[in-house]
């Protein structure tokens, strides 16, 4: 999909610390502000939030325009307080563990329109299979982590929010089902931009394949170190430097 990076300027009046996240799902918020595009929610946050401080990895437009303004590397401020003593511990955690999203929406129930709840999907699709989030599990409502009424249209429709995540569930489904898929022992080694399917045998993570098989691929050139090749195919490997010998010895 089509993202638009408008990144904010680092300091914390910003909202961005530039401090790492160990991210674990995903916040979804509406901007509570009926009618503002995606841009000016970006500039509000460039501009302090009134002296706030607040941010969001991404902000979903008014026609489903995604503008990204915190990379995925970092924090971003957008969950951090509790709307009630019940969620004081979690709040504490938030911002160090989930991306935000906020959305924007043209009426005061907070009610995405359809082009923007389906950017907004495949925008959480995209980062879930990033992530290796699970989109039932892993996607919550800003109520669910601090108590607040955001977004108010999911708290006041939770059969919405349930059907908003399957929904999600469903395009990481449909990708899963299309990626391509190769006969037994062959992989995909993709060099220098180009892919090449070549035989190879996965053993404990190390791809092994013949000599002449990598020579094609990357022509005349050293493929491979002659101690490591015996080595991976059994063989116990000496170097005499005075008659500039290697001996290489068969298991048993
Ligand atoms: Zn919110």
């Amino acid at each position: 999909m089509k993202i638009t990076e408008a990144l904010l300027t680092m300091g914390a009046s910003h909202g961005r610390t530039g401090k790492a996240i160990k991210p674990e799902g995903i916040v979804v918020h509406y901007v509570a502000n009926p009618g503002s595009s995606a841009m000016a929610n970006r500039n509000y946050f460039e501009n302090g939030s009134g002296g706030r401080g607040v941010s969001s990895h991404y902000i979903v437009g008014l026609q489903g325009e995604v503008i990204q303004c915190i990379p995925e590397a970092e924090v971003a401020m957008h969950a951090g307080a509790a709307y009630s003593n019940a969620y004081l511990e979690q709040a504490r955690k938030n911002n160090s563990i989930f991306y935000g999203i906020e959305t924007c929406h043209p009426e005061a129930d907070g009610k995405f329109s359809d082009v923007t709840t389906e950017s907004l999907a495949e925008l959480c699709a995209e980062i879930c299979a990033r992530h290796k989030f699970d989109p039932i599990a892993d996607i919550y409502t800003h109520n669910e982590v601090t108590g607040k009424l955001c977004p108010l249209y999911y708290v006041n429709h939770p059969d919405a929010w349930q059907q908003f995540k399957a929904s999600v569930k469903a395009l990481l489904d449909k990708q899963e089902e299309q990626k391509p898929t190769l006969p037994p022992g062959l992989v995909n080694l993709m060099v220098d931009g180009i892919n090449y399917q070549i035989e190879a045998e996965n053993t404990g993570g190390r791809f092994y394949t013949k000599l002449t098989v990598l020579a094609r691929v990357i022509g005349p050139k050293k493929v491979a170190a002659i101690r490591d090749v015996l080595e991976a195919n059994g063989y116990t490997v000496t170097w005499d430097e005075e008659l500039n010998r290697i001996t290489a010895v068969s298991a048993g």
